[in-house]
């Protein structure tokens, strides 16, 4: 027998969808109310149970629990802190279905709590809204209850729980209230509730409590730093007798952290992403504090690579030389939330490439057969198996494509960008163009109608004729064409009805990706994406957009603007492959893309879009590492138009404002003409150009918002040009939707685009006659 501490093996935390989204479905029925409480519940329960299993059956030792939810771990942990704001009118008591998904989602008469990204995740979570007011007090007894629960089924568990402090630093002053309050000044206001939480864990036999502080893994001062060694020496005498897992992920735990967290008192271990945070393995060696537990998270949570095992066992094998024999134990760099959740569900995946991938329920398998083998018990068939994999993934020749590695080394150490510089260029397209003041277009998409989406599945599905497919998507581009042109928009687009998604559209017609069947990933709430996976060098067999985009342009005299997904964006919401560095995928996609850019000028597209959607949102966590990823990121996009004419014009479309603090890299990218979200954000963005930076390109930020079904009067739009115009040069600004018009109905769009039309036409004049 191996003693009880060799073979340790945990999970930081597990995907609560299900395999084939049980809980996304039994949650849209319940709010439709479709389905009753009860039997939301029971989809819940059983989930819960099942996974629980998976991990006892598997061999795992630290399984965890509460990092199950119906909506948000964060949401979870105000729900026990009682932090519920008072317009969803909370009485006390235990925090039910009505309060919380009230908070998640809104309802009749107060909106939703904000959500927003976590880390630099896809996954999104509920942001506590704090003040120096609020009374907290211990509401929900979600993380004693699933303790309780996965102990009756005879499983013990580490219930997680947020860390304070985390909690505390990813909250945001609540309305009315200064946005200078310093949201850590609560910490002795929320210490009494864990310490109430940790009370009961324990009297309900708790041995371990795992508390994420991922902050950890930030930018932090000193004073945030003070923070978590305050708050766990506050809690050491209660979190006697029981022991302590802080578990951080995402980054490197910078040196300044790792020395306060490793003197935390009352703490027994403390897990670390060894995959994102190599340069911590430089901190472990030097400072790990003696007797200490070293969660080591080497197995990826954040992407769907099978695990090298026989690389990862010499790391094990190093850190438990420095640690001790029995200290280290084999984790995950992250919860698995972030990954697909089963290849079971995968039988038409390639059989090679599945070989190569792993996704939660494998990686669960790979942290226990590591743990196994780090105690001596090594599977060699487990392990033989997984080193073929990694050996046929190396050498294969789906994986290579010299011609394209050429291209993209060749790239290197130079730059590109159009040879002429942004205001000529713009001279040169405006006497091709000749557009009025103000143009006005809009982003792309154009309502997605069941009738078209059911085109695309028959068509995908092989029940319609590629004729009948194409006579219909025909009509839709035309329908959408002669709406545009009785709108009178100046710059139209073809309505993308032919599009799924802005990503997968164009990596289904690149090689080098795949796609699975039930891959998804909670992005938040019941919401799921299914990223891609880049396994392969990426190039472009054909061109994909040009056909349909030359038939929309020949249905018009106007410019049709040519709509691409730029390679940024392309990479950031795929699973990208791990064996090379992420700017070389990208620069592959670029390189694609620019084919596609060529192409669509060679049909006589003059007006070409290439989205960013997602290139803030690849932005590192840590301050140290933005310009690097910039740098990288902008070149790529540049790669895309370098070689066009002048007079050709490149716009590109970005979902966020909150580009404040990257504004020149968005200038660096070096557009012709850039339409951004503007008016969900307060006009933030305005703020930038008030603060007198110059952008001499043409700029569109969002007359209205699409996100919502209201439509907004020509006046409203008219008073947001105006206060656009106060700061920005009327031959520079665009007039334009925030975003894409897909999720909108017809009846709303119309009458929007209407007014935006004749709020600019309302400018126009007013300019001519003021010259
Ligand atoms: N062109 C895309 C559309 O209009 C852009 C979508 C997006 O920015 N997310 O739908
Ligand atoms: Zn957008």
């Amino acid at each position: 027998m191996v003693s009880c501490w060799a073979m340790a093996s945990h999970i930081v935390g597990y995907p609560r969808m299900g395999p084939k989204r049980e809980l996304k479905f039994a949650l849209e029925s319940f709010w439709d109310g479709k389905s009753s409480a009860e039997e939301l519940q029971k989809v819940a329960t059983d989930l819960r149970s099942s996974i629980w299993k998976q991990m006892a059956d598997a061999g795992i030792k630290f399984i965890p629990s509460n990092t199950f939810s119906y909506y948000d771990q964060v949401l979870d942990a105000t729900a026990m802190l009682g932090a519920v704001p008072p317009r969803y009118g909370w009485n006390g008591g235990e925090i039910g279905f009505d309060i919380y998904f009230s908070m998640a989602r809104g309802n009749a008469s107060v909106p939703a709590m904000e959500m927003t990204k976590w880390f630099d995740t896809n996954y999104h979570y509920i942001v506590p809204e704090l003040g120096p007011d609020v009374k907290f007090s211990y509401a929900s007894h979600k993380a004693v209850d699933e303790y309780k629960e996965a102990k009756a089924l005879g499983i013990e568990t580490v219930p997680v729980i947020v860390g304070p402090v985390s909690y505390l630093l990813l909250s945001k002053p609540a309305k009315g209230v200064e946005k200078s309050f310093s949201l850590l000044s609560l910490i002795d206001k929320i210490l009494p509730v864990y310490k109430e939480v940790v009370a009961e864990l324990k009297a309900a036999g708790a041995r371990w409590i795992q508390f994420d502080e991922p902050k950890l893994v930030m930018d932090l001062d000193a004073h945030e730093l003070q923070a978590f060694t305050h708050a766990y020496l506050e809690l050491e005498a209660t979190l006697s007798g029981v022991h302590v897992l802080i578990e951080t992920y995402f980054a490197d735990v910078p040196a300044e952290a790792f020395k306060t967290l490793s003197s935390l008192k009352g703490v027994s271990g403390f897990g670390f992403d060894l995959v994102r945070g190599t340069k911590t393995l430089d901190l472990i060696k030097v400072g790990f504090p003696l007797g200490k537990f070293l969660f080591a998270g080497v197995v990826d949570g954040r992407n769907i690579w099978a695990n090298d095992l026989a690389a990862s066992l010499d790391t094990l094998h190093a850190l438990e030389a420095i640690v001790g024999k029995d200290k280290v134990v084999v984790s995950t760099s992250c919860s698995l939330l972030h990954t697909a959740v089963d290849l079971v569900n995968e039988p038409k995946l390639d059989k090679e490439i599945k070989s190569w991938l792993a996704f939660a329920a494998q990686k669960v398998l790979e942290v226990n057969a590591l743990a196994k083998a780090l105690a001596g018990h090594r599977d060699e068939a487990f392990f033989s198996s997984n080193a073929l994999a990694h050996a046929s993934r190396k050498s294969s020749p789906r994986v290579i494509n010299e011609a394209v590695q050429e291209a993209a080394a060749a790239l290197k150490g130079s730059d590109h960008r159009r040879a002429t510089n942004v205001s000529a260029r713009l001279d040169a397209q405006q006497k091709k163009l000749n557009l009025p003041i103000l143009p006005t277009t809009t982003i792309g998409s154009f309502p997605q109608t069941q009738d078209l989406r059911r085109v695309r599945r028959e068509y995908k599905a092989k029940k319609i004729s590629e004729d009948d497919y194409v006579k219909s998507i025909k009509e839709e581009i035309n329908k959408v064409v002669k709406i545009q042109e009785e709108l009178d928009i100046d710059v139209l687009v073809h309505g993308e009805p032919e599009r799924n998604d802005m990503v997968e559209y164009f990596g289904e017609q690149l090689s080098g990706f795949a796609f699975t069947a039930n891959g998804w990933v909670q992005s938040y709430g019941s919401r799921c994406v299914k990223p891609p996976i880049i396994y392969g060098d990426v190039s472009r067999p054909k061109a994909m957009t040009v056909f349909w985009l030359s038939m929309a342009q020949s249905m018009t005299k106007r410019p049709m603007k040519g709509m691409l997904t730029g390679p940024v964006t392309i990479l950031n919401w795929s699973f990208v492959r791990n064996d090379q560095p992420r700017h070389e995928t990208c620069y592959q996609i670029a390189l694609a893309i620019k084919d596609e850019v060529e192409d669509l000028e060679k049909a006589g597209i003059t007006v070409i879009q290439i989205d960013e959607a997602a290139l803030r949102e690849g932005l590192p966590l840590r301050k140290s590492e933005h310009s690097f990823y910039l740098d990288w990121a902008v070149h790529s996009f540049r790669i895309t138009n370098c070689g066009v004419q002048d007079t050709t014009q490149i716009h590109t479309h970005m979902c966020y404002s909150n580009f404040n603090d990257i504004i020149h890299s968005i200038i660096n990218m070096d557009a012709d003409v850039i339409t951004i979200e503007n008016s969900r954000s307060d006009e933030k963005l305005l703020s930038v150009f008030r603060e007198g930076v110059k952008y001499g390109a043409g700029i569109g930020p969002g007359v209205y918002d699409i996100h919502s079904p209201r439509i907004p009067s020509t006046e409203e739009i008219a008073d947001r040009i105006k206060k656009m115009l106060a700061v920005l040069e009327c031959n520079f600004l665009w007039v334009n939707p925030d975003c894409g018009l897909k999720t909108r109905k017809y009846s709303e769009v119309k009458p929007a685009l209407s007014n935006m039309v004749a709020a600019a036409k309302v400018h126009r004049t007013e300019l001519a006659s003021a010259k």
